[in-house]
Formats: C-alpha cells, structure tokens, sequence
C-alpha cells in the first residue's frame, strides 16, 4: 500500500499538498509532513542513514549522488573542563561542525536537494545569515542545480565568499528588519513558482529529523534527558524533536528528551516568551548580538516552539555577549572551535544546572551547531593572547622563557 505524504499547520492542523511551494500556511503557522503509517516505520538495512531510517522520511527515491557527505558526525563526552564549567556530570557533544560546511545546516540541504530531484525542480533558493546559504549554495552546485541565496547586510564575508565560489547567485538584501526582509522574500515564491526555504521549513526539518535517527543510532537506542539546541528561526530544534518524537510512534523509544531552546540574551524571542509564560514569541529590533547565526527576532512559526515547550515540559535559558565570548573560549580551550551562537550552549546549561532545573546527573547533549572559522570577524572581540613576536636571534631565548626553563 502507497503511504500518503502531506503538509500539515503545526497549531490548527489545515491540511496542504506535499508538494506546496509556499513554506507556512496561509494563516502564518508554520507546516510540517505528516506520513502516514508512521507507526509501522522501521529501521532498515542501509549503507546510509537515510536508507536506514526511509520509513521515516518523505522521499521516495532518495539519490545518493546529491550527498556531499554530511552526518557520522561524532557524539562524544564533553571532558572534564566543560562537564566542571557546567556542573553536568554526563555532558555531551554532537559535533555538527564536522559536516561538509560546517554546520549542521548540510543535514537540511540534502534533504532540499531530494525534493528538488523529485519534483524535478531547477533552481533551489533560501535566505540566510550565512551558514544555510552556504550549505544550499554547496549542495545545488553538487545536484547540478541553480542557487540563488537572499542574505541580510550583516552576514559574515567568509560565508558570503563561499556561496559565490560554489557559483550561487548572492542578493544582499537591505532591510530595517531581517524579519521583515524574510517576509517580503518568502512572499516571492509563489508569484515566480520558485521554492524559497526559510530556516524553519518543512522540508529542512525533515533533514534535521536524521540527526535524532543518528544520536539514536549512537546512544544504541538511549534517549538523552536533555538536548540543548542554540535555536534561532527554530526549524532545527523542530526536527530534532520531531525525529524523536517518530522514533517513539514507531515504538522505537519509550520517552522523549527535554530540549533546551538557547538564544543570545539581546535577541531571544522565544527564551523570553518562555520565561513569561507566553504563548507568543515576543518580537526583539534593533538588536546587536556577536551570535550572528542566531539573529531571528521574531521567527515565522515561532509560536509552535512555545506550545510544543509547554507541552513537553522544554527548557529555555540565554546567554549575555559576555557570557557567549567567553564561552567561545572555553570551547576552544577544550579543543573545539565553535561560532559564537554555539557557544551560547555552554552558559545556558550552567545556569540550568545552578537554578537546579537540571540535575547534575542528567544526561545532557549540546549541539555544537558551526564551526568558529566561519566568523574570524566575531573573533576580534576575543582578547586574542598565544603569538609571539621572535626573530630567528631571540627564538631560543624566547622559548626558555615561554617553557620557564
Ligand atoms: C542556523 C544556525 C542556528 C539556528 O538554527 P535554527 O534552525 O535557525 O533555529 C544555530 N547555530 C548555527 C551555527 C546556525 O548556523
């Protein structure tokens, strides 16, 4: 029997085809695929992860050859200098830096470019600070499809020099708003029959779905009590829990993980709104955050994320610029070299674990979303010591006195 693939709005339930162009439902919330069956999904055999999980996703011929390799990322223990610094005992890394693009965003890219393959569409396009843009611009160009990719004024010249190496085309947009400006472009796609992916898409989310399938596959059927995700238009914490939430349709896990919504304190729209006990994102302007990958302020489908977190008892907590530059450190002292809005993680679950919303001997996964040299401009606020100045004359005296001996 053919299963049924559908979008459906994430609060009222409206029903749309699969093959929608527009990314939310005509009354804003935002869609999700529904598949029908998923409760008689299993796990299959499968050289990759999407072969292994195809129950659960809405492909139906999934082509290997648009792959750029992303996934097997590793899961690892924090260590002991970041397990001391948040007072977990059981923390630990999912290390999405280690995708082809250095971010978790090539999970969501691939599953665009299955779709485009399947509806034999020719140009893929989304808008992004950066890290998404960069991730499609690299994908369409290994699908041999068009890329156009909208970008604010503010977005980091390494990742604009990346998307136009990959050949997309590159629309910096100005806008008083990077909320506004997302309005305005998604509102393009219908008019010139151009699927324009936002962050918080259906599609993407299904992509974001494989990393719960691959933290099942590696915690060998374990569920975390905590994942905490560095969450801005919101669609990869989505489809994180999404994922899980199918593994446990299927009977696969018995109990969800609690996730932790995280966000720079000056731009944290749906933190806020959690703290208040309000069941609408509460829309920030005019902000300035070094958490560039980060900066939604009032994310489309924003209002899904605070029922779901009702719902399921969610965590959400923010981090100071303070807090996150010197948390980009401790990461790097640690031996990982995160962007900024990753490193927001780190505080947050500390002040958790200190409010005592989080036991120390919970098990707590932080998503170490991308890769700190994709922001080399965040790294002037760092007070940057370790080079120093020799000649070969001075080298010997200048390391005895480095080493003390
Ligand atoms: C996109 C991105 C985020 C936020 O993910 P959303 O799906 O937009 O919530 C966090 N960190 C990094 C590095 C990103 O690129």
């Amino acid at each position: 029997m053919a299963r049924r693939l559908q979008l459906v709005s994430t609060l009222s339930g409206c029903e749309y085809p699969f093959e929608r162009i527009e990314e939310f439902a005509d009354n804003g919330e935002s869609l999700e695929v529904q598949i029908s069956d998923i409760d008689r999904a299993k796990v299959r055999e499968g050289r990759h992860l999407w072969e292994r999980f195809a129950d659960f996703l809405p492909f139906t011929n999934a082509d290997a050859g648009v792959s750029l390799g992303e996934g097997n990322t590793p899961l690892m223990a924090a260590g002991d200098q970041l397990q001391a610094l948040t007072g977990v005992g059981n923390l630990l890394l999912k290390n999405e830096t280690q995708n082809p693009t250095w971010s978790f965003k090539d999970r969501g890219s691939l599953a665009c470019m299955f779709l485009a393959r399947e509806l034999r569409e020719d140009t893929v396009a989304t808008i992004s600070t950066g890290n998404m843009g960069h991730s499609v611009a690299a994908y369409a160009a290994k699908a041999g499809l068009a890329a156009v990719v909208f970008v604010p004024t503010f977005a980091p010249q390494e990742k604009l020099m990346a998307m136009a190496m990959h050949g997309a085309h590159v629309l910096k947009v100005a806008a008083p708003d990077y909320a506004e400006m997302k309005n305005r472009v998604l509102g393009l796609a219908g008019r010139l029959k151009l699927r324009i992916v936002s962050g918080n898409g259906p599609i993407r989310v299904e992509g974001y779905k494989l990393t719960a399938f691959e933290l099942f596959e590696q915690m060998r059927g374990k569920v975390p009590d905590f994942v905490a995700v560095p969450t801005s238009a919101c669609g990869h914490i989505r489809g994180v829990f999404k994922g899980y939430r199918e593994l446990q349709a299927a009977g696969l896990i018995d109990r969800l993980p609690r996730m932790i919504v995280v966000q720079a304190h000056n731009n944290s729209p749906v933190v806020t709104a959690m703290k208040r006990g309000l069941s609408q994102v509460v829309p920030f302007r005019d902000f300035h955050t070094i958490a560039e990958a980060i900066t939604s302020g009032n994310p489309a489908g924003g209002d899904e994320i605070l029922d779901k977190a009702r719902r399921f008892d969610w965590l959400g907590e923010d981090a100071t610029e303070e807090e996150i530059l010197e948390a980009q450190r401790a990461f790097a002292r640690a031996g990982f070299f995160v962007e900024p809005s990753t490193a927001t993680v780190l505080p947050a679950v500390r002040k958790l674990v200190e409010a005592g919303r989080i036991n120390r001997d919970a098990s707590v996964v932080l998503m170490l979303t991308g890769a700190g040299l994709k922001d080399l401009d965040a790294l002037k606020y760092q007070p940057c010591g370790g080079v120093i100045e020799s000649d070969v004359e001075t080298v010997e005296a200048d390391l005895r006195s480095v080493l003390g001996r």
